[in-house]
């Protein structure tokens, strides 16, 4: 651990293990590597064994993708066929943290560019969904999600609602994510690009590293930010989302960051611990001991 946990945060005070009662996990570079257009995983070495010693446990734990092309039953699927034990439960995309989010704010139809991974979620909450081939319908939101079949014409249909007055939203701002083949297109974040430049308005990002996204996973394990290990390969989206949180974070070396990116972060941005792989966690001290 050495002198990693020594940087500062809300909860730097309480010791890190006995601090733990949960953990979330990264997906795309942590858990596994897919394909840049999310067909299959491949697992990261030492990924089943740790979430087989979380169930021994007992401990609680999320898996959190920036990821919107499938719905969280289908990537629960693909994590299961890549060896790892994965609930439909634990497993949150942006776009089921969308639909918990503005059902809560009410909204009652939403444009959403995306495949069925982004709108899915929404209409299992009851909220009505409206895609950009439908006939045309007043909004109150605008949902951009993982679109890779876009056309001009839906950039130019979620720009007039949100000039309507429409409030703008995306599953992620990331530009690139890992993938088996080095770095891939963020289809959200780069569509999102273009909406914000044309209308001058700025989305509300549902999924990491925004703290509606901790604060709605975090919930759904009965916990709070500061009992939950956070571990992923992104210093802009799982570590900093951690670091404001007040969690503990643990980078690890098999997606987009190599350790001297890391340690060039200032410290307030820098993870706790670095591992090599999130196996490595089993070894790291950081288990806590079985709840119960
Ligand atoms: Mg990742």
């Amino acid at each position: 651990m050495g002198n990693q946990q020594r940087l500062l945060g809300k909860n730097e005070n309480q010791d890190p293990i006995s601090a733990t009662q949960g953990f979330l996990f990264d997906v795309d570079g942590t858990l596994v590597l897919g394909d840049s257009d999310s067909n299959g995983y491949r697992m990261l070495p030492g990924a089943d064994s740790v979430i087989a010693e979380l169930r021994r446990r007992a401990l609680p734990f999320a898996c959190l993708t920036n990821g919107s092309g499938d719905t969280p039953r289908e990537y629960a699927d693909k994590l299961r066929a890549a060896g790892l034990d994965v609930t439909e439960k634990e497993m949150w995309t942006p776009a089921s943290i969308a639909a918990r989010y503005l059902k809560a704010r009410g909204a009652s139809r939403v444009l959403v560019l995306g495949m069925p991974g982004v709108w899915m979620p929404l209409k299992e909450a009851g909220i009505e969904v409206l895609l950009p081939d439908d006939p045309p319908a007043e909004v109150d939101s605008v949902l951009v999600g993982w679109h890779p079949e876009v056309r001009f014409r839906h950039i130019e249909l979620a720009c007039e609602a949100v000039w309507r007055g429409a409030k703008l939203y995306v599953t992620s701002g990331a530009i690139l994510f890992a993938t088996h083949r080095g770095r891939g297109i963020g289809v959200s974040g780069a569509l999102v690009a273009m909406i914000s430049k044309v209308t001058g308005k700025r989305a509300a990002i549902m999924g990491k590293p925004a703290q509606l996204a901790m604060r709605t996973v975090v919930a759904s394990m009965g916990l709070t930010p500061g009992n939950v290990i956070v571990v992923g390969d992104d210093p802009n989206l799982e570590i900093a989302m951690a670091r404001v949180a007040g969690s503990h974070a643990v980078a690890v070396l098999t997606g987009l960051a190599d350790r001297s990116s890391l340690d060039a972060l200032p410290p307030e941005r820098r993870p706790h611990l670095i591992l090599g792989n999130v196996g490595e966690l089993l070894t790291s001290g950081l288990f806590p001991a079985s709840r119960a």
